[in-house]
């Protein structure tokens, strides 16, 4: 059987002109959808001077009040559902672990898109009916198994719903089953390529051929050094639970950025700073409208992560415009093994523990796994006490970062004024990942 080059041919190749003209028609409708079903969108909009009949076509996006993670925290857990509750199907939630968290609806529309979107993605890297995709993104609130794993299915793949984890095991089903496509954080593929090399698989004796790498930041050497300890081509997919999932964009086989699934979301970039949009072609924070979603149907939503967009033709003949790599958050979220990190929630931890706030959080990269430290400097008061009280209190803090944060860090008590003060703002973080290109 040849393969498929497109999921959907007529949608994915449209003209741009014609994308435009049916992005005009959804948005219209969306509007005034989201304006009669949801009083909290309807309040901004009304306090920002807006109404549904002012918004004529995507001429008018600017128009409308962002949204952003804040509105989402204060609307849960219902404020933003856009459809009476019985007509959902599902919930996702972000991972990110500030209290509240955000959650997504989902009726069974949405979830059909959702997957159809994850579908476009792994037809376009080359995957199709004999394939076997093996999904290790976990399963479960986070949105990258379920996507992946519903695409997989609408593609007609034999699917391996491995979650997560478990590494044995994943390579005992990669190499029993003979999978084809790895779906996974870069993260846990650069692990799965060193176990495997551990033992004794070479490229040659796997029969992956492509991955689908995301959730977080990964860059092109990090691609490489994937490409070549797994024989594989690897492909990045970019999404976010508050607008789907896995596959709002991906990757084809140029590997010249990930194409938007324009039909059922609008990319912007904006000014953080400003709001202002911002050309096409120019660095910004990136901004999402949701077409045709129903259970949660968010407006100028914004993102937080930087990047650009280009319309620049792609040979894969698809018209959908690429976003490069996110460079990084307009705010100062840190994604440590693919879980979102804020210093407050750090604070937050050291504050309760009775710790001083002279802290810094080190975060590097070795053998292509993030590692995670966190410097408290201890107050004048407890430098004396003994070891067995340091390492003591060392672990009762990891364990009280973990449980707020999702993740555990190496902590390390230091004397105090041990750590640099800075003359400006303080230096919190330092990242030597360099995952920006
Ligand atoms: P949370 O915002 O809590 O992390 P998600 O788990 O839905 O919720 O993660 C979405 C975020 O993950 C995106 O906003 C982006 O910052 C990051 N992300 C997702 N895919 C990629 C990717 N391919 N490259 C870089 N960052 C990514
Ligand atoms: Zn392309």
């Amino acid at each position: 059987m040849e393969k498929r080059k497109y999921y959907q041919p007529e949608i994915e190749t449209m003209p741009v002109e014609q994308i435009k003209k049916m992005q005009s028609e959804k948005l219209v409708k969306q509007v005034k959808h989201v304006y009669e079903h949801v009083p909290y969108y309807r309040d901004l909009m009304d306090k920002k001077g807006v109404k549904p009949e002012d918004i004529h076509g995507i001429e008018d996006l600017y128009k409308l009040p962002f949204i952003e993670k804040s509105d989402l925290r204060e609307t849960y857990p219902y404020g933003m559902l856009a459809v009476p509750l019985e007509d959902c199907v599902r919930i996702q939630s972000t991972s990110g672990t500030t209290g509240k968290r955000v959650i997504a609806y989902y009726t069974q529309n949405d979830v059909d898109l959702w997957e159809e979107c994850c579908a476009r993605a792994l037809i376009a890297v080359g995957a199709d009916k004999e394939d076997v995709v093996q999904v290790s993104y976990g399963y479960g609130l986070f949105t990258g198994g379920p996507g992946l794993n519903g695409g997989s299915h609408k593609v007609g793949c034999l699917t391996l719903p491995m979650s997560s984890g478990n590494t044995d095991r994943q390579i005992q089903f990669m190499t029993d089953l003979k999978a084809t496509v790895l779906c996974c954080t870069p993260s846990y593929a650069a692990y799965l390529g060193e176990s495997l090399h551990d033992m004794g698989y070479t490229p040659d004796t796997i029969s992956l051929k492509a991955g689908i790498f995301g959730a977080e930041p990964w860059t092109q050497e990090n691609r490489r050094e994937l490409e070549k300890s797994l024989g594989i081509k690897a492909y990045d997919i970019y999404g976010l639970t508050e607008i789907s999932g896995p596959g709002v964009s991906f990757e084809c086989t140029a590997q010249g950025g990930m194409h938007v699934n324009e039909d059922h979301f609008i990319a912007e970039i904006i000014n953080p700073e400003t709001g202002e949009p911002l050309p096409e072609g120019e660095k910004g924070e990136l901004v999402f409208t949701c077409l045709d979603k129903e259970a949660f149907p968010l407006l100028r939503y914004r993102t937080r992560d930087i990047c650009v967009l280009t319309r620049e033709a792609c040979p894969c003949g698809r018209t959908f415009v690429r976003m490069s790599k996110p460079m990084g958050r307009s705010d100062d979220m840190m994604i440590i093994r693919g879980v979102n990190v804020f210093p407050s929630q750090i604070e937050a931890v050291l504050i309760n523990e009775g710790c001083s706030l002279n802290y810094q959080i080190k975060i590097s990269r070795v053998n292509n796994s993030d590692t995670f430290d966190i410097y408290v400097e201890l107050p004048p008061e407890q430098f004396d006490d003994s070891v067995k009280n340091l390492t003591a209190k060392e672990k009762s803090l990891q364990a009280a970062l973990r449980s707020m944060l999702g993740i555990g860090p190496d902590v390390h008590l230091v004397p105090p004024k041990t750590i640099a003060r800075s003359e400006g703002k303080a230096v919190r973080i330092i990242d030597e990942r360099k995952l920006h290109d």
